[in-house]
C-alpha cells in the first residue's frame, strides 16, 4: 500500500488560511504534515480580503441560513483562540431613499443575524433615527438618509499573522512548512496518490512520497489538479474584488459602514484599518491571470466615486489612495446568475476519477478556515483509515494569545519602544513579542528602534527570520513585520531593515541590492498610478 512507504500522512498544497488551518490541524491529531506554498504563506486571497470575521449579513439575501451560522459562531471561536488579532468591529449601515435594501428588510436582517449569532460574545444591533446617526457621524450624506442599522462582527487587522500562527502551531506540532516550493506534479499509484514533486527555492526539483494531498490552493485549484495524472472538470469560478486603501478624510466616519453602492446596488465596505480606511469591495467574474492580479482602473473609479457620494467632504481624488489590492474569491465554478448569488459556502471535494486520496478545497472564507480545517480533516481521517483523535483547534489558542498579560508588563518594562510601539507589538505578535524583547535584551544593535517614534525594533527583523520563516525582506516587511501595509509601505526603514537582513541571512552586498529593488519593485506593484 502507498502509505506504508510515506513520508508523510498528507502534502497540503497552498499555505493561505485555509491550507494553513488544515496543516495545524492535522499536525495537532497526530498526522505527520508537509505543507507546500509556491511563494511565501499567505502570499494569495488571503492577504487580499476585506479582513472581517463576520457572520456574512449580505448571505442572509442568498437565504445561505447555515453559512451565516456557522460563520457567527467561527467568529465567537477566533475572538476566542487568537484576541490579539481578531477585534470587534462596529458597522453601521445607513438607509438612503430609494435603496434597493429600505428600513424594513435591513431591520429584518438585523434580528435574523442576532438570532443565528446566540451567545455571542459582542453586542447586538440597534436602529438609529435619522438625527441619532447625524450627530454621531456628521460626514454622512444627509441627503435622502432616514436613519441606520448599527452591529457588530469582528476584523482581523493582519489577516497574514492569523495564517502565519497556524503554520507556527502547525510546525510546533511537527508539521514540515516548505515555502517557495511550488508543486510541479501529483504521482499516483493504480490511481491512488503517491508523490508529489516540486520545485524548491533554488527551482531543483524534488519529489516526496505521501498517502494523502489536500489541494488547497484557492483559486489555483484547477491549475494544480491540471498536475494529476487524470483529467478533471472546472471547479473553481473566482470572481475578482479589489480594496482601496486611503488616509483619515474630511467628514471621514468613526465607525466602519456598509453601503449599497448607488451604481449597482451591490453593498461594500468603508473600514478604519491599521489607523488608514480600507474601501471594497468589487465583485466581477474573472478568467485572467492568477498570478498578477491588480485592481482595474474602473474598479478604483466606482470605489472613490461611491465613497464621495456617501461622505461628500471626502472629495477623494486618485492621488489620495495609499495603495491598491486585488483577488479572485475561489467560489464554484457556475457559468452563469450573478455573482453575487454564487454561494460563498465552502466544498471539501474528492474525485476518485482524479485520483484516490486527493481532496481540493472549493471557497472557504477566512471566517470559516477553522471549521473548513476540522471538516477536511475528518474526512482525511475516513480517506486514510486511520482513527484520529478528535479535533481540538476550537479550545487551544494560537501561539500568540499566550502570554499576552505577561508580554505587555515585559515590553512596558523593558523601556525600548514608545507606548506606541508597545501596542503596536502586542497587536502583531501577541504574547509572542516576548520572544522579540529577549532577543533585543541579549544583543544592543537589536535593541535599538528604527524610526524616530520607537515603534519598530530592530530585533523584530530578525525574530521574523529565526522565528517565523521569512525568506526574503519582502515576506518581512509585508508579511511579518506589517509596516508594509502603512501609508507609505514602510519605506522608509527599507535602508535598515535590509541591513539587518543581509547580517542575519549572510548577503553580500550585491545581494542585498537585488533584495532591496525585489522588495521595493513589490511596494511599487500596489500603487495606483
Ligand atoms: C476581495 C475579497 C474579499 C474577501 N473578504 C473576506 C472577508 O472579509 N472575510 C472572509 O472571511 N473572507 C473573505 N474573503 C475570502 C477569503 O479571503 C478567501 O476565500 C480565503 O482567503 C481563501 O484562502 P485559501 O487558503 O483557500 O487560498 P489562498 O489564500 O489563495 O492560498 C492558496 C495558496 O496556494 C498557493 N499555490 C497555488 N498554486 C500552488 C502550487 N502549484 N504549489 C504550491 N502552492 C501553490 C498560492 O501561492 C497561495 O498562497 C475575501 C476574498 C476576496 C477575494
Amino acid at each position: 500500500m502507498p502509505e506504508s512507504r510515506s513520508e508523510f500522512d498528507v502534502a497540503i498544497i497552498g499555505a493561505g488560511v485555509n491550507g494553513a488551518g488544515i496543516a495545524r490541524d492535522a499536525a495537532l491529531r497526530g498526522l505527520k504534515v508537509i505543507i507546500l506554498d509556491k511563494n511565501d504563506m499567505c502570499s494569495g486571497t488571503s492577504a487580499v480580503s476585506s479582513r472581517l470575521i463576520h457572520g456574512g449579513l449580505r448571505y442572509l439575501e442568498y437565504g445561505e441560513l447555515s453559512l451565516v451560522y456557522e460563520s457567527l459562531r467561527e467568529r465567537r471561536c477566533l475572538r476566542r483562540i487568537a484576541e490579539h488579532l481578531v477585534k470587534p468591529l462596529r458597522i453601521s449601515i445607513p438607509i438612503f431613499s430609494g435603496a434597493r435594501r429600505g428600513l424594513f428588510l435591513i431591520h429584518m436582517g438585523m434580528l435574523a443575524y442576532d438570532l443565528l449569532s446566540f451567545r455571542k460574545s459582542i453586542p447586538g444591533h440597534e436602529m438609529l433615527d435619522r438625527d441619532s446617526i447625524r450627530t454621531e457621524e456628521p460626514g454622512l450624506r444627509d441627503e435622502g438618509l432616514l436613519g441606520a442599522a448599527r452591529y457588530y462582527d469582528a476584523q482581523v487587522t493582519f489577516a497574514e499573522r492569523l495564517v502565519l500562527e497556524n503554520l507556527l502551531a502547525a510546525r510546533a506540532a511537527g508539521a514540515k512548512i516548505m515555502t517557495y516550493c511550488e508543486v510541479l506534479r501529483i504521482g499516483t499509484v493504480n490511481g491512488v496518490v503517491s508523490c508529489i514533486v516540486y520545485a524548491d527555492a533554488s527551482g531543483a526539483e524534488q519529489e516526496v512520497r505521501v498517502a494523502s494531498i489536500v489541494n488547497a490552493s484557492g483559486p489555483w485549484v484547477d491549475d494544480v489538479l491540471k498536475f494529476a495524472p487524470r483529467p478533471a472538470k472546472r471547479f473553481v469560478g473566482g470572481t475578482k474584488g479589489s480594496h482601496i486603501v486611503v488616509g483619515r478624510f474630511e467628514g471621514a466616519p468613526r465607525d466602519a459602514f456598509y453601503v449599497e453602492a448607488a451604481a449597482d446596488g451591490r453593498p461594500f465596505f468603508i473600514i478604519p484599518w491599521n489607523n488608514q480606511y480600507l474601501i471594497g469591495t468589487t465583485d466581477i467574474r474573472y478568467n485572467g491571470s492568477l498570478d498578477r492580479i491588480r485592481a482595474s482602473r474602473a474598479e478604483i473609479d466606482y470605489l472613490v466615486a461611491e465613497t464621495n457620494r456617501v461622505f461628500p467632504h471626502a472629495d477623494l481624488q486618485i492621488g489620495d489612495i495609499h495603495f491598491a489590492y486585488a483577488g479572485v474569491r475561489p467560489l464554484p465554478y457556475r457559468e452563469k446568475g450573478p455573482e453575487s448569488a454564487i454561494t460563498r459556502r465552502h466544498i471539501i471535494k474528492t474525485n476518485r476519477k482524479i485520483a484516490r486520496r486527493l481532496v481540493s478545497i472549493i471557497g472557504g472564507k477566512l471566517t470559516t478556515y477553522r471549521s473548513l480545517a476540522e471538516q477536511t480533516v475528518d474526512k482525511l481521517a475516513k480517506i486514510l483509515r486511520r482513527k484520529l483523535p478528535e479535533c481540538r483547534t476550537r479550545d487551544i489558542v494560537l501561539p500568540g494569545a499566550w502570554g499576552i498579560d505577561r508580554a505587555t508588563e515585559r515590553l512596558t518594562s523593558s523601556q525600548l519602544l514608545s507606548e506606541q510601539g508597545v501596542s503596536r507589538l502586542l497587536s502583531i505578535y501577541g504574547g509572542r513579542a516576548v520572544g522579540i524583547v529577549e532577543l533585543a535584551e541579549d544583543n544592543a544593535e537589536l535593541s535599538k528602534t528604527l524610526n524616530d517614534n520607537r515603534t519598530v525594533l530592530a530585533a523584530e527583523v530578525v525574530f521574523a527570520v529565526r522565528e517565523e520563516f521569512a525568506a526574503c525582506l519582502t515576506d518581512i516587511v509585508f508579511r511579518r513585520m506589517m509596516i508594509g501595509l502603512d501609508a507609505d509601505q514602510g519605506r522608509g526603514l527599507y535602508g535598515s531593515i535590509a541591513a539587518i537582513a543581509a547580517a542575519e541571512f549572510g548577503w553580500t552586498p550585491g545581494d542585498a541590492d537585488h533584495e532591496l529593488q525585489d522588495l521595493r519593485a513589490y511596494a511599487d506593484s500596489l500603487r495606483v498610478a
